[in-house]
């Protein structure tokens, strides 16, 4: 634009000088030829006087400017500078024929006689004659070359000055129209003919800003949405090229040199994600469990299609399933495990009633009989109670009602309720320590307290002893169940809380234990915010403690 102003400017510049130059050159010429003319013309006056006053043509010889004498009939009669004789007839001259006609007559031409440009004035002499008074005459190229050096300079100084002003008056024109600041044209002090460009401007970027703010908004919506998701997800293109990716994908995989323009396959080239990737390709709905031995994540494709229906590629949600995958193994071993521990009580109990009722039992053997189908429907109802304990706390029917508990009080409910069976083997029960009080379901700790205490005392030996202790440590409350029993391989420590184990299985179902004990313990420590240490050596004893937060 600044070119076209600048050229624009400069053409016009130049072609008024132009103009300019041919109306002086023009004027100039003119202005000659009227001067030579005059002079031609004052010239001839004198001569003609000078001759009505009798004076011999001859006398003119000297005179710088030519003069001849015509006659009527065109034949020259004098010349001061040429030689009549041979001299052409001159009737057929402009000027002669002008002043024979009109009294007087001018011309310009090229002289053959003289051999140049001459400016011819005639005059019709009162003898009938005509007199003709030449110089040098003004032609065009003349008036050019003798105004040539002006001229080429005010050429040269008006290309300068057009040059100069057509720079400077660009630059003015475009000024007002550089310094628009597109991102606030209502601010900008230009003509008021660009009012309308500029009032356009205002609206396609009020336009602009607003859809560029509903985008980031969508975009920072979808991001919070996308990056809040525990979910892996990654969009692809048709041809399963990751195009982008949330940060659960990072958590998943681990931190990755920049996923994007990767195929999916370069995440894990496992059959499953195989199979993923030619669901993507082929633009179908695929769900697929997946595990590397450590974790169990679960991929589900879908094809995403624009609104033509032309298949554009497909999203990949991956969702880290270990943990239910675990739930339901163990949900599935526990089934398994309640069935076998139900039906072995059970079976006792079938076999033991069959014979009875076969009568094949002698009258003495009946009480013994009866005593053991009495053992096992105890353990199969602690049995029963401790599965429906159990999957109360599972389902969080139980433990959320708080209240404050007082654990020494508690720990001494519990020992006397176990006085008599200690006191079968000769074990001693002793409660010690201060008060403590936690906010908890009173009949869970209750629970609590006694499954522990129900262990030492099972696992305990002769004549040894229970020690159960409630204090603070730390302002935190806590109790510590304490046997000399037969205590508990290192190997086995980790195990003893999950559900069905038992280290010595014939101990335990001899002594009426159900191997949930320590579960339910575990459970109710967990809801109760409490944290579970013990300490154990093969026949030294058994140390329980659970510590609670301070309430
Ligand atoms: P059980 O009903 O068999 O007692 P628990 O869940 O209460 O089941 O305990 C799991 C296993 O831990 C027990 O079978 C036993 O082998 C071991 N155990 C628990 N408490 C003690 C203890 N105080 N001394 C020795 N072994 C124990």
């Amino acid at each position: 634009m600044t070119k076209k102003i600048f050229k624009g400017i400069l053409f016009t510049a130049l072609v008024t000088m132009l103009a300019c130059l041919v109306f002086i050159i023009g004027v100039q010429y003119q202005f000659y030829s009227e001067a030579q003319t005059d002079a031609l013309k004052s010239e001839a006056y004198l001569i003609e006087r000078s001759l009505e006053n009798g004076t011999a043509p001859e006398s003119f010889n000297s005179f710088e400017k030519r003069i001849t004498i015509i006659s009527a009939d065109g034949t020259v009669i004098y010349d001061n500078k040429s030689d009549i004789n041979g001299m052409k007839n001159h009737s057929d001259r402009k000027e002669v024929a002008e002043a024979l006609k009109k009294g007087i007559g001018s011309d310009v031409r090229y002289s053959e006689s003289v051999g140049k440009y001459t400016s011819y004035y005639a005059v019709f002499l009162k003898n009938g004659n005509i007199l003709r008074v030449a110089g040098d005459g003004t032609n065009l190229i003349t008036v050019l070359l003798r105004l040539m050096p002006p001229i080429c300079a005010i050429i040269l100084l008006t290309a300068a000055l057009a040059l100069t002003l057509a720079s400077v008056v660009t630059k003015n024109i475009l000024k007002p129209i550089n310094e628009i600041d597109p991102e606030n044209p209502e601010q900008a002090k230009a003509y008021d003919e660009l009012s309308p460009l500029l009032n356009k401007l205002r609206y396609q970027k009020n336009k602009i800003n607003k859809q560029i703010s509903q985008l980031t908004q969508s975009r920072l919506e979808l991001e919070i949405l996308s990056e809040n998701m525990s979910e892996g997800m990654l969009l692809t293109d048709k041809n399963g090229i990751i195009l982008t990716y949330n940060k659960s994908i990072e958590r998943l995989f681990g931190e990755q040199t920049k996923l994007s323009g990767k195929n999916l396959l370069y995440l894990n080239r496992s059959k499953v994600f195989l199979e993923i990737f030619d669901s993507i390709i082929g633009a179908c709905h695929n769900e697929l469990l997946f595990s590397d031995g450590n974790r169990w994540l679960e991929l589900i494709t879908n094809p995403v299609n624009d609104e033509n229906g032309a298949h554009k590629g497909a999203v990949v949600l991956i969702i880290d399933v270990t943990e239910r995958q675990e739930r339901e193994r163990l949900r599935r071993e526990f089934t398994a495990n309640v069935s076998h521990e139900l039906k072995t009580p059970l079976t006792s109990i079938l076999g033991f009633s069959d014979i009875l009722k076969e009568g094949l039992v002698s009258p003495e053997d009946v009480k013994g009989f009866s005593a053991d189908i009495n053992r096992e429907t105890k353990r199969l109802i602690t049995l029963v109670n401790d599965i429906i304990n159990l999957s109360r706390l599972d389902e969080g029917v139980i433990g959320t009602d708080r209240e404050p508990v007082e654990l020494l009080s508690v720990a001494r409910e519990v020992t006397e309720r176990l006085t008599i069976v200690a006191s079968e083997q000769h074990i001693s029960l002793n409660t010690c320590g201060q008060e403590a009080v936690i906010l908890a379901n009173p009949s869970l700790i209750f629970e609590m307290i006694y499954n522990l205490c129900d262990n030492a005392v099972k696992y305990n030996r002769e004549n040894g002893s229970v020690t159960v202790t409630v204090g603070l440590c730390e302002e935190n409350p806590f109790i510590s169940v304490k046997d000399t029993g037969i205590g508990i391989p290192k190997e086995a420590q980790p195990r003893i809380f999950e559900r069905f184990y038992r280290v010595d299985k014939s101990r335990s179902n001899t002594r009426g234990g159900t191997g949930l004990g320590l579960s339910i313990v575990k459970h109710i420590a967990s809801v109760t915010g409490g944290t579970i240490s013990l300490e154990s050596s093969p026949d030294v004893g058994t140390e329980i403690t659970v510590t609670f937060g301070i309430c």
